[in-house]
């Protein structure tokens, strides 16, 4: 089997073969979105791509290109459109358009996306989605996963625990551009997170949402989220992969 886990740069043999052997798609959800002085603007779908490509040499299946478009708050103030961490509370008043950000669309739209995107992937001969990344997008595949998958004869999964197990500090992408995406992003991006770039003085950095990463982020605690998360899917995708198997 090839060992290349990305989409579009297998051959239809190198697909065949991954796809035999494990039907799972890895869809990450991006944004480009502000994620603070110290993240690149794709840090949504590079925490969920990399997670993605390390699960899938563990498991196999095939990891999608990521999406980077996706739904969030938005308000319209004298035919400007502010949305996302522009809405924030730690954003003046009235609201500012966070320099980087180009994602939203309206949930109908993304909605549609989605359908088109997994109708496409059932087609393809795939049995598994596994979707996740910015919260939003993640949201919506946590709540449709059980119609959807209905629908399309696919098991739909995001990373994240059920709702009462969840873990506010391991969760993955589970704040914004705070200790949680900060860690996670020192662990599998270290060249590409600048922490000289967050004032030194209290003054919390606009549109970071959680824990202050200046305090609380660290490369260690990125790897202990990442490893709870790789083995935790890796059992569930087994135990979805000998399910299907069985039928
Ligand atoms: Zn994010």
């Amino acid at each position: 089997m090839a060992e290349e886990t990305l989409y579009e740069k297998l051959t239809p043999a190198d697909f065949e073969s991954r796809i035999k052997a494990t039907p799972i798609a890895y869809l990450p959800l991006g944004t480009l979105e502000w994620h603070g002085p110290h993240l690149p603007l794709g840090s949504d779908f590079l925490q969920s791509q990399s997670f993605f490509i390390q699960l899938a040499k563990r498991v196999g299946g095939i990891v999608l290109p990521p999406l980077f478009i996706g739904p969030d708050n938005m308000k319209e103030v004298n035919g400007a459109e502010y949305y996302g961490m522009d809405l924030t509370k730690h954003v003046p008043n009235p609201p500012q358009q966070l320099k980087g950000s180009a994602y939203w669309v309206p949930n109908q739209l993304f909605s549609d996306l989605v359908e088109a995107v997994l109708k496409q992937l059932r087609r393809a001969g795939f049995k598994i989605v596994v979707a996740h990344g910015h919260g939003p997008s993640t949201n919506h595949f946590v709540k449709n996963s059980k119609s959807l998958g209905k629908k399309y004869d696919l098991a739909i999964l995001t990373i994240w625990r059920n709702k009462h197990e969840r873990e506010e500090s391991t969760e993955f992408q589970y704040d914004h551009a705070a200790a949680n995406e900060t860690s996670i992003m020192m662990a599998l991006h270290p060249d590409l997170v600048h922490m000289k770039n967050l004032p030194k003085d209290k003054k919390r950095p606009i549109g970071i949402i959680g824990k202050d990463p200046r305090e609380h982020a660290s490369a260690k605690h990125g790897h202990r989220i990442i490893n709870v998360h790789l083995n935790r899917m890796e059992s569930i995708l087994n135990e979805q992969l000998t399910k299907l198997r069985s039928q």
